[in-house]
C-alpha cells in the first residue's frame, strides 16, 4: 500500500490558496472544506508553504485577533516536507511522526497532485488490519 492507493480512494480534490489571503480567509476555507490544513501555491502552481489550524491558533496566541487581517504568508511553514505517489505508508508514517505534522501534499514533476493526512493514513491502517484479520478468519474456518 502507497501514497497512490490513499489518492485514488479519496480522489485528487486539492484546496490550495494564496500565500497573500489573509489568516480569516485561510480559516473560512479550512471551516467550509472541514480540513485541517492548506497548502499555499505561488503563481506557477509551486509550493510557497503550508498553514495548519495550529498555526492561525498560534498567530492568534502571539499577536491578538486582528492578525486574522494578515496575509498567511506571515505565519505559513515555508520549508514543506512533500512526497510521492510511489511511497510507502511507512515512510508517509514516519515522515509524519518525525516532523510531528499531520499533512503531507503529494508532489509529481514540481506539481501539487493531492495532500494526505494522518486521518488518512490511520483509515487505511484499519482497513488493512481488517482484511488481514477477515482472512485469518477465513483460514482458520476452512482448516
Ligand atoms: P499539522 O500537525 O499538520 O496541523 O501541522 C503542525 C505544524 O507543522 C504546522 O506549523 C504546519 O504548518 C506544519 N506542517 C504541516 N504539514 C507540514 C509538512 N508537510 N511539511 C512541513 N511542515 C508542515
Amino acid at each position: 500500500m502507497n501514497v497512490a492507493t490513499i489518492l485514488s480512494e479519496k480522489g485528487s480534490d486539492i484546496i490550495s490558496a494564496n500565500p497573500d489571503d489573509s489568516l480569516l480567509d485561510i480559516a473560512k476555507t479550512l471551516r467550509k472544506h472541514r480540513i485541517g490544513c492548506v497548502v499555499l501555491t505561488d503563481n506557477k502552481g509551486g509550493i510557497a508553504g503550508i498553514v495548519s489550524e495550529r498555526d492561525i491558533v498560534r498567530a492568534i496566541a502571539d499577536a491578538g485577533s486582528d492578525v486574522l487581517s494578515a496575509p498567511v504568508s506571515r505565519c505559513m511553514t515555508k520549508k514543506v516536507v512533500t512526497c510521492s505517489r510511489s511511497e510507502t505508508i511507512d515512510a508517509i508514517m514516519a515522515a509524519m511522526t518525525d516532523g510531528r505534522f499531520r499533512h503531507m501534499p503529494v508532489v509529481e514533476d514540481e506539481v501539487l497532485i493531492g495532500v494526505i493526512s494522518i486521518g488518512d493514513v490511520v483509515r487505511l491502517r484499519i482497513a488493512e488490519a481488517e482484511l488481514e484479520a477477515a482472512a485469518m478468519r477465513d483460514y482458520i474456518a476452512t482448516g
